[in-house]
């Protein structure tokens, strides 16, 4: 909830945010970098921060070596997602004054970009019914990369890298490189192919009518790679909405201002248009201070293109901005700074070691009462929680909730495509577990009696669910 104020005062004031670029000299590594290099997209990519040795030559003694040890146990016990940070996104760390090591710890895009090793939970780093694959969207693939969950919806995971890595990515098990805790799943089939498998499942299948392209990041596709495909859903009749997923209008906002890029979407909306069809930018900001005028000029030049619109899907976590203010701040600077529009927050999800960003469902509701009436209706997000086997649910549309032992229950009105023969898939009740840490100690001690016993009895149910997805995928194939 927001704070208790005086009786007189709103609970959160507004005031109209000039965008800054922060200055990125004042980083010893950058300090010849010119504003030339800086919107250069190839001078980007190459100077990304991959490892600590080019973490050091960038901040040098400006932060204490006990922080690059820090990290590097982290990188070596518990990430889950190797290090990959563009100079634009690391420009919004500490952005105004000079670098710190205070300052890079508390930073709330350094929280989720580079994690360090005491940022996360030592009690219950994490839940014991995280997963790699949290929301079973390889279970629900019907050709390779395309998950049915939703009966019109699909996800049409194109490619597994990004122009960066976020420390919390749902999509941990498929994306990025491996990391010395994780070793990633990898396609089997060559693009060309799994991209013709995709379209061969769409056309085959006219209640699908909305295509989330995501991946990873389509940033990372070559624009002639990812046009073809857009282009080829066009053709599609019964294809509406197509929705292209890229964290990098943030991250990489000099990758979307590149003539070729803008002339293809220009080219793809123009069709859309044409045949009455949407395409629309998802994107994925964190905090308001990721929005700089580079990222405002990349999202203009993108609406200039004539697509509908460009919206953000943001990750709700502790320490970054699961704070009604902080959130109330980014959805202001999103809209009035950028004209990019707030649609969701996701809760992050329960993967391996993520125990220290998760909040609860209950402080999620809290969260989503506190940001309701600020911002205009049709801006106003949805906070929402990805059930596993449900999908996404607003955080008050649960069934039940044992707030002791932080389990909630949630129904669903439709079958995913492992379920088409499942007679209890609409009555069962799904479950979702706040963070363990979170709970009253009665409902902590219970989890340190039962966790064993409580996830056999869920592996079980999974088990089940996984042989329904392989009678079904082999349904699909013969
Ligand atoms: S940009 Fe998206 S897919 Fe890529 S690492 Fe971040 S959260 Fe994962």
């Amino acid at each position: 909830m927001i704070d208790r104020v005086p009786a007189t005062e709103q609970p959160y004031a507004y005031s109209r945010v000039e965008l800054v670029e922060p200055d990125w000299t004042r980083f010893p590594g950058w300090r010849d970098v010119t504003a030339e290099d800086w919107e250069s997209v190839q001078w980007q990519r190459a100077h990304c921060v991959k490892n600590i040795k080019q973490l050091r030559a960038l901040l040098g003694d400006t932060v204490d070596e006990s922080f690059y040890a820090d990290l590097e146990q982290d990188q070596t016990q518990r990430a889950t997602m190797s290090m990959l940070v563009p100079p634009q996104m690391l420009n919004t760390m500490v952005p105004a004054g000079a670098p710190s090591t205070d300052g890079f710890y508390a930073d709330p895009v350094r929280r989720y970009m580079l994690p360090v090793f005491t940022d996360r939970r030592t009690d219950w780093p994490s839940h014991p019914h995280a997963t790699r694959d949290s929301l079973h969207e390889q279970d629900m693939w019907v050709a390779e990369g395309l998950t049915h969950r939703y009966p019109t919806k699909v996800l049409a995971e194109l490619l597994p890298t990004c122009p960066q890595y976020c420390g919390h990515c749902t999509r941990m098990d498929l994306v990025g490189n491996s990391t010395p805790t994780i070793d990633k799943l990898k396609f089997n089939l060559k693009p060309v192919d799994r991209f013709d498998a995709m379209l061969s499942y769409l056309r085959a299948n006219p209640g699908v009518r909305d295509v989330v392209v995501s991946g990873g990041d389509v940033a990372n596709l070559p624009w002639p790679r990812l046009e073809g495909f857009v282009d080829s859903l066009l053709d599609i009749d019964n294809i509406r909405d197509i929705r292209l997923a890229t964290k990098a209008l943030m991250g990489l906002p000099q990758h979307w201002l590149q003539d070729d890029v803008r002339q293809g979407m220009e080219r793809l909306a123009t069709k859309a248009r044409q045949r009455g069809a949407s395409i629309a930018i998802h994107t994925h900001v964190n905090h308001a201070n990721s929005i700089t005028p580079m990222v405002a000029k990349a999202t203009r030049a993108m609406l200039d293109t004539g697509i509908r619109d460009v919206r953000n899907q943001g990750v709700l976590m502790s320490g970054v901005n699961a704070d009604p203010h902080a959130l109330l701040d980014l959805c202001f600077t999103l809209l009035d700074g950028a004209q990019i529009m707030p649609y969701y927050f996701y809760m992050c999800d329960m993967i391996p070691f993520s125990e220290h960003w998760r909040v609860s469902v209950h402080e999620a509701q809290d969260l989503q009462h506190g940001v309701m009436g600020y911002l205009p209706g049709f801006a106003t997000p949805r906070i929402v929680c990805d059930v596993p086997f449900v999908g996404k649910r607003w955080v008050h549309q649960l069934e039940s909730y044992d707030r002791e032992r932080g389990i909630s229950y949630w129904t669903k009105n439709y079958r995913t495509s492992i379920e088409r023969d499942d007679p209890e898939a609409l009555t069962r009740t799904y479950e979702y577990y706040d963070p363990i840490h979170t709970l009253p100690a009665e409902g902590q001690q219970w989890w340190r009696e039962h966790a064993g016993d409580h996830l056999a009895a869920a592996e079980a149910a999974a088990k089940t669910s996984r042989q329904a997805a392989e009678a079904q995928k082999d349904l699909l194939v013969h």
